[in-house]
């Protein structure tokens, strides 16, 4: 940690901050130049509330140097994560992974026809919600356990692996048979029960961002999971509400650079409910394997219009097929594979 001291503080207050770092555990080095003190502190910062330095008298600010997550961080593993499925899929490797399906699984017939079609296309997992998160509680809110039936059967008919929401503790037990992936949706990023359970399950977890969380927010959820030794963690971007209502949710495509750097884990795009149209979710999808996502999920759907949720950021399958040729191309650009 930095604290930089006001131009006018006073020996006396530089010496009670140095105190306070002291009694925190904070080792000090002390520089003092023509017109201001500056002490950098060195320790156990990760787990200090920095904001109390910030209100001692003389103190102009104070700033974190070090991250405050420790298991998610880049360097904990430098080389990055890759996360190993069935069917030899791995996310976080060169080669980028699609995950495509309804938003909502609504019957045996659209779930199975979805399933043909992800799988033709080059797709490598089945996504559909079963327990779903929706606005209001009159919405369709999923088919349960009897929908995630329907899934696997699908999936397992066409070689897919399984990506589906669980929304509470209580589902972690009755849904580990049909998934291969766990996913905590937006609304849930920081359900930090939810979160430390999955951490103690030995399934992977697609961790998505919460509406209006920040990068460093959605790291130290992810540190819930990792620090109950569940090391299969998969970041996904899926857009955050801005003031911007052209778009459902601004798509932060500037959340995977970021992301890359800081953290080793691998970082999927979701332009679906990153933008809430279809007619963006293409751009944005490439724009997304471009800037180095590791995979890509997308909601697709036989009769997109028709779908119980989500159906105006619902693909149709002909425009899926289009889409993967486009980011096949993309994903060889930039020296990945598809
Ligand atoms: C979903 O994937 O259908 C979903 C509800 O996503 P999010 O949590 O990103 O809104
Ligand atoms: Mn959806």
């Amino acid at each position: 940690m930095i604290v930089a001291m006001q131009e006018q503080a006073t020996e006396e207050q530089i010496d009670f901050v140095i105190d306070a770092m002291v009694d925190a555990g904070v080792g000090v080095h002390r520089t003092t130049g023509a017109s201001q003190t500056i002490l950098a502190g060195v320790g156990p910062t990760a787990s200090l509330d920095l904001s109390k330095f910030e209100l001692l008298p003389g103190v102009l600010r104070v700033h974190r140097i070090s991250s405050p997550y420790k298991l998610a961080g880049r360097s904990f593993r430098p080389e990055g994560t890759v996360v190993e499925f069935a069917h030899g899929v791995k996310v976080g490797s060169e080669r980028v992974v699609v995950m495509a399906g309804p938003c909502s699984i609504e019957d045996r017939e659209q779930i199975f026809e979805t399933a043909a079609r992800v799988k033709a296309a080059g797709g490598s997992f089945l996504r559909g919600g079963a327990f779903k998160p929706r606005s209001s509680p009159y919405a369709f809110q999923g088919l349960g356990i009897p929908g995630l039936e329907m899934m696997r059967d699908a999936a397992d008919a066409h070689g897919l692996l399984v990506l589906s929401e669980v929304m509470e503790i209580s589902q972690i037990e009755p849904m580990l048979p049909f998934v291969d992936c766990f996913q905590v949706g937006a609304r849930n990023m920081q359900n930090f029960n939810l979160l430390r359970e999955l951490g103690q399950v030995r399934k992977p977890v697609l961790l998505k961002r919460g509406i209006a969380a920040t990068i460093e927010e959605l790291l130290l959820s992810s540190e819930y999971i990792l620090s109950g030794g569940n090391y299969d963690v998969i970041l996904c971007e899926r857009g955050i509400r801005t003031y911007e209502t052209a778009t459902r949710n601004t798509m932060d495509i500037s959340a995977i650079p970021v992301v890359k750097k800081l953290s080793h884990l691998p970082i999927v795009a979701d332009p679906s409910h990153g933008t809430g149209r279809r007619d963006m979710i293409a751009p944005m999808a490439r724009a997304a394997v471009a800037a180095g996502a590791d995979a890509v999920l997308v909601e697709v759907h036989p009769n997109a219009d028709k779908a119980a949720s989500d159906a105006a950021q619902t693909l149709y399958l002909d425009q899926f097929d289009k889409l993967m040729g486009e980011l096949r191309i993309i994903a060889t650009a930039v020296g990945r594979t598809l």
